[in-house]
């Protein structure tokens, strides 16, 4: 297992072997990855194709599923990635998913500005959950839910992004101003222009 995802994580940097700090389990911890990996092709098949009716649910509960310490369900993590895959299969039948170790083995800035967005979705994905519950949802929210999965598992997008900020001055701008900028650079209009959610 690989997993990073709070302030809890081991020595700072990650919790691995046969659990977290958290208590989490190794083979919760990879289900959790397999359910992200799945949602993360659907992604970028809804990004080809379009997004249908519903899909922005499975992308919330998913999402939400996999923060943190959530759900340690194994059986329901598996629900949920099983219901992604026959969304997926019935859009583009033989999409694989998303391999998550290539983000985890993956360049250190990629990988650390790939887990930003996925961890932020994760934690948006909290509350757009408990509002739906209360019968809210916003369209523009339940689509960038989309767009940032698609771009977790886009390796041109996160090679750009990284160039973009590498060649910035960000070193003498405010944190906000950083941040401003990761979030132009993932809706970077050479990406964007192809997008159709
Ligand atoms: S959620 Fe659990 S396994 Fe993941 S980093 Fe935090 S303590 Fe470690």
């Amino acid at each position: 297992m690989f997993c990073f995802q709070c302030e809890q994580t081991a020595k700072g940097t990650g919790c691995t072997g046969a659990c977290g700090v958290c208590g989490k389990q190794c083979d919760t911890a990879d289900f959790q990855d397999e359910l992200t990996g799945a949602m993360a092709a659907l992604a970028r098949v809804c990004r080809e194709k379009g997004a249908p009716e519903g899909v922005f649910d499975l992308f919330k509960e998913g999402l939400f599923v996999t923060v943190t310490n959530v759900n340690f369900d194994n059986d329901s993590i598996r629900r949920e990635a099983a219901k992604v895959r026959e969304q997926t299969e019935k859009l583009a039948p033989g999409t694989k998913d998303y391999d998550m170790k290539r983000l985890w083995s993956a360049d250190e800035d990629i990988r650390s500005l790939k887990s930003l967005i996925l961890f932020g979705l994760r934690g948006m994905a909290a509350y757009a959950y408990h509002a739906k519950m209360l019968g809210y949802s916003d369209e523009k929210v339940d689509r960038f839910f989309a767009e940032g999965l698609a771009a977790v598992a886009d390796e041109s997008t996160a090679a750009a992004s990284v160039d973009e900020v590498d060649q910035s001055d960000i070193s003498s701008k405010p944190a906000s101003a950083v941040r401003i900028k990761l979030g132009l650079q993932l809706r970077a209009p050479h990406f964007f222009e192809r997008t159709s959610f």
